[in-house]
């Protein structure tokens, strides 16, 4: 909140967008935090042989009070949960959050109570990177990813209007229970599109 919001969109503002979308993308600090194993990849990105440096990215920051990227390595426990929300409270923003490894995005194979089945029952999600785990290869290319997105960011008005279109090709989407099979063994049990009378949908 801020100037940004009060500018009417026009040139000013695409200009404002632009000039501000490259200014955060190049000055991304991530904070220092890691999970589990997938965190261990993520230490790689700042070896040499993948050089995170030359996105300016090699200060991982040691309060996330100089954070702006939380990038979350590995699954997340039941008990480490409000630990992943204060740090992500006390970043400073605008933040963002790249989910890293099957783990973190969606429990992966801990498919139990102890952890928590996607990072994003915590903390809003940017970026979700597959994997297990995932090469920091990966990461560097989820990286420019978000860089994508942060330049392409809207503000003020732009960004209400991008709200709301987002909104509605949320609402007009076809809700996952009705889209066409992509393979018999994913067709619904029942319904219009269930698979033929008599033939078993699980053989
Ligand atoms: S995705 Fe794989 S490597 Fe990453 S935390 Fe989970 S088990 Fe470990």
């Amino acid at each position: 909140m801020g100037l940004e919001e009060k500018l009417p969109a026009g040139f000013v503002l695409t200009t404002l967008e632009n000039v501000a979308g490259y200014m955060r993308k190049a000055s991304i600090w991530p904070a220092t935090f890691g999970l589990a194993c997938c965190a261990i990849e993520m230490m790689a990105v700042g070896t040499p042989d993948y050089d995170i440096a030359r996105f300016g990215m090699e200060r991982f920051a040691a309060t996330p009070r100089q954070a702006d990227l939380m990038i979350v390595a590995g699954r997340v426990s039941q008990k480490m949960a409000p630990v992943v929300r204060q740090v992500y409270d006390q970043m400073a923003n605008p933040k963002w959050v790249i989910s890293m490894g099957v783990c973190a995005s969606s429990g992966g194979m801990f498919n139990n109570y102890a952890i928590v089945q996607g990072v994003d029952h915590i903390v809003p999600v940017d970026i979700y990177l597959p994997g297990c785990p995932p090469r920091p290869e990966m990461l560097l290319n989820a990286i420019i990813e978000l860089h994508d997105q942060i330049q392409h960011s809207k503000l003020g008005v732009n960004r209400v209007a991008a709200a709301r279109a987002a909104e509605q090709a949320a609402l007009a989407a076809v809700p996952t229970h009705l889209m066409a099979p992509t393979h018999e063994h994913h067709a619904p049990l029942s319904g219009p599109l269930s698979a033929t009378p008599g033939k078993s949908l699980l053989a």
